[in-house]
């Protein structure tokens, strides 16, 4: 680990090349990682933008977020994995399809020795916009409306 003597961020490689003050866009952000982990952090970053065409840009948690009315999900890189951060509710819901990933109380890994599931990634983004949506103009019964069988269970 290299730490930058300016901004006191760790990098893996020693004199990184990085934008040296506080990361405000996640444009920044990926411009950060490692070459072999931006290409798939810009992958990821365009599979979210287009399954969540209304929602805001931010960093929240020092994370690449998409906001809308509440944050969507997150994603960062790892040593050895990517994460999103869609949400507890999220990774129950998807518990069935993401069974030989680590998947922790709202967070799911993605290791990198393997090609990144992006179709997940795609489809529980847009199960977030439809939940936030449907939670707007309703105020409450977030799981009855989002997934029948999910709020069955946890009732
Ligand atoms: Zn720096």
């Amino acid at each position: 680990m290299w730490q930058c003597p300016k901004c006191k961020r760790e990098f893996k490689n020693s004199q990184q090349d990085h934008y040296c003050g506080k990361v405000e866009t996640i444009g920044q952000y990926i411009a950060d990682q490692t070459a072999e982990v931006q290409p798939i952090l810009k992958k990821i970053y365009e599979v979210i933008r287009a399954a969540a065409p209304g929602a805001t840009e931010k960093i929240s948690w020092q994370m690449p977020t998409f906001w809308q009315g509440e944050n969507l999900i997150h994603f960062a890189a790892f040593k050895n994995h990517i994460s999103i951060f869609p949400g507890g509710e999220a990774s129950a819901a998807f518990a069935d399809k993401l069974t030989e990933y680590k998947v922790a109380k709202g967070t799911i890994q993605f290791p990198l020795n393997k090609p990144l599931p992006y179709e997940i990634i795609d489809e529980i983004t847009r199960w977030r916009v439809s939940c936030v949506e449907k939670k707007s103009k309703l105020n409450d019964r977030i799981y009855e409306y989002c997934v029948p069988s999910l709020s069955r269970k946890r009732l």
